[in-house]
C-alpha cells in the first residue's frame, strides 16, 4: 500500500502508569481521560491549521503494566511497545501516565536516532539521581536518559523548582534548565535535527492545568507552549503528554489541555516530518 507521507497516522499509545508517582496515584488514568477530551463532541476533530488530525491518530491501545513501583519489567514493557511502533516507522504521541514513562520511551528512541534533541516542558528537571529509593521515579526519567545517552540535547522550559542537586546535575550534562521568566528568550528555530518533545503538564500554570498531581504556581500559558510547539524546526519525531491526574481535575479542563496538545503536537508532526 502506498500513502502520502502527509496522511501517514500517527501512532496514539497509552501509558496508563502512576507506580513511580511519589506524592499521589491517579495519572493511570490519564489515557483515558485525554481520549475522552479528544473525542469530545463539544470539538471537532481539526487543529489550528485547519488539518483534521484526530482522523490521523492511530489508537494502537494502552501498554499492559503490573503497575509496581520501580518495576524494571514495566519499563521495558514500554520500551518495547515504543520499539514496535518506530520499526513500523510511526511517529509516536505517548500519553501517560507519570512523568516516568519517559526514560523507558527513550531507550527505545535511542536504537534509531543517535542525534536526538529532547524538549522537555515541566515545572521540575526531573533529573534526581533517585528519589526515595526509586531510581524509576518520575523525579528521575532524565537522569536515567542522560546517563544511557538517550539525547545529544536536552533543553527543559518552565522550570521553577530546581533544588541545588538538579543545578548541579544541569552542569555536569550541559543540560539547558530556562525558568519561565527566560522562556520568551529562547529561540526554538536554534535548534535542529530530530526533536522528541516531553510535555509535563505541571509545567502549565495550575489556572490553566490544575488537573495534575503537583501544583507549583508560576507557570507557562497553554498559548506560550503552543507557540514553542509551533516554533519547533522538526522533524519531531516524538512526543508525549503525561502527569494529566483526572482525580484532581477540575471539569475535566486539563485533560481537555492535554488532548489540545495531542492534537497540535499532531498537526506539527504531520507538517514537519
Ligand atoms: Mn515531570
Ligand atoms: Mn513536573
Amino acid at each position: 500500500m502506498t500513502t502520502s507521507p502527509s496522511t501517514e497516522p500517527i501512532s496514539l499509545l497509552g501509558i496508563p502508569l502512576d507506580a513511580n508517582s511519589s506524592f499521589l496515584a491517579g495519572c493511570a488514568l490519564g489515557p483515558d481521560a485525554i481520549r475522552g477530551a479528544l473525542h469530545s463532541t463539544s470539538g471537532n476533530d481539526a487543529n489550528e491549521a485547519s488539518v483534521h488530525v484526530t482522523p490521523l491518530l492511530d489508537d494502537v491501545g494502552d501498554v499492559a503494566l503490573s503497575n509496581e513501583r520501580g518495576s524494571h519489567p514495566d519499563a521495558d514493557a514500554i520500551t518495547e511497545a515504543v520499539r514496535a511502533q518506530l520499526a513500523a516507522q510511526r511517529q509516536l504521541i505517548s500519553i501517560g501516565g507519570d512523568h516516568s514513562v519517559t526514560y523507558p520511551i527513550l531507550r527505545a528512541f535511542r536504537e534509531v536516532h543517535d542525534d536526538l534533541t529532547v524538549v522537555h516542558i515541566d515545572a521540575h528537571p526531573d533529573m534526581y539521581d533517585d528519589l526515595d529509593g526509586n531510581p524509576l521515579s518520575h523525579a528521575s526519567p532524565f537522569a536515567r536518559a542522560l546517563e544511557d545517552g538517550c539525547m545529544t540535547r536536552l533543553v527543559q522550559l518552565g522550570i521553577r523548582t530546581a533544588t541545588q542537586h538538579s543545578v548541579d546535575q544541569a552542569e555536569r550534562w550541559g543540560v539547558s534548565m530556562i525558568t519561565p521568566r527566560r522562556v520568551s528568550d529562547f529561540d526554538p528555530s536554534s535548534l535542529s535535527g530530530p526533536i522528541y518533545f516531553s510535555l509535563d503538564l505541571d509545567g502549565l500554570d495550575p489556572s490553566c492545568a490544575p488537573g495534575v498531581s503537583h501544583h507549583e504556581p508560576g507557570g507557562l500559558t497553554v498559548r506560550e507552549v503552543l507557540d514553542i510547539i509551533d516554533a519547533l524546526p522538526g522533524p519531531i519525531v516524538g512526543a508525549d503528554v503525561v502527569e494529566l491526574n483526572p482525580t484532581r481535575d477540575l471539569v475535566d479542563m486539563t485533560a481537555m489541555v492535554g488532548a489540545k496538545f495531542v492534537k497540535e503536537l499532531a498537526g506539527a508532526m504531520l507538517a514537519r516530518r
